[in-house]
């Protein structure tokens, strides 16, 4: 998981269309049927391809999935399930981009509302560290709560429900904090003996936060909270 930009608007053709879809599916004597059956039509409609533009380009380069960050994504995903919430199923402020790994570990796994925030965060609409930070090992994992003296519930839940540690995500994670760290450790040197000069340092520091490989690091430690640690302190300290 990583931070992402704010969601942009819909074309307006498009946003007739999810709305007459949900009309149809408000008004059905069975709502779930209704949204389950409309689905795979509405997916593969010419009509809906700006929602799929749209998702990639929040995601940013490479498409990565927005809950794992590992993959390159190509499912839309309902961030509140269709089962559980057939009359959100075509609304656009439900969707998030993600791979099918996360998508069917997700499924409908979706745990009650629950004050102040669904069981799952949201990374379109949520800071995603002020809930977790990613350790030495690679792990994403989440901050110490201590209004209830324990780990975050929902950063818990959250990780635990879609495996943001499963094995092929966190050896991914694991190797691009270590190249990462290097790259910093190595332009710092250069910057100190005067081979590399202010800009070439920035743009160093633009080309790794547009690195399409586990992205969630590089936003981590070099614009979330782990820019406060060394190496990525002396390197930010070098660009204005
Ligand atoms: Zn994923």
């Amino acid at each position: 998981m990583r931070t992402l930009p704010k969601r942009t608007r819909l074309p307006r053709k498009t946003k007739k269309h999810l709305t007459s879809e949900t009309n149809a599916i408000s008004a059905s004597a069975d709502p779930k049927a209704e949204a389950k059956r409309r689905w795979p039509t509405v997916r593969n409609a010419k009509w809906f391809n700006p929602v799929v533009t749209k998702l990639r380009q929040l995601a940013g380069k490479g498409g990565r999935c927005m809950y794992c960050s590992g993959s390159e994504a190509t499912d839309v995903e309902h961030y509140r399930p269709v089962a559980a919430f057939p009359k959100e199923s075509m609304n656009w402020e439900n969707y998030l981009w993600s791979c099918t790994a996360c998508n069917r570990k997700k499924l409908a796994r979706f745990p009650p509302v629950t004050e102040p925030g669904d069981m799952i965060i949201n990374p379109l609409t949520e800071n995603v560290w002020t809930f977790f930070f990613i350790d030495q090992f690679g792990l994403l994992t989440p901050n110490w709560d201590s209004t209830i003296n324990g780990l975050n519930a929902r950063a818990v839940s959250t990780r635990d429900i879609l495996g943001l540690n499963r094995e092929a995500v966190n050896d991914c994670r694991l190797a691009r904090l270590r190249s990462l760290r290097t790259c910093a450790s190595d332009t710092i040197k250069l910057f100190k003996n005067g081979t590399l000069s202010r800009k070439q340092v920035e743009r160093r520091i633009a080309l790794w936060l547009r690195e399409p490989f586990q992205p969630d690091v590089a936003n981590y430690f070099l614009v979330g909270p782990g820019s406060s640690t060394t190496p990525f302190s002396t390197l930010l300290a070098i660009v204005p």
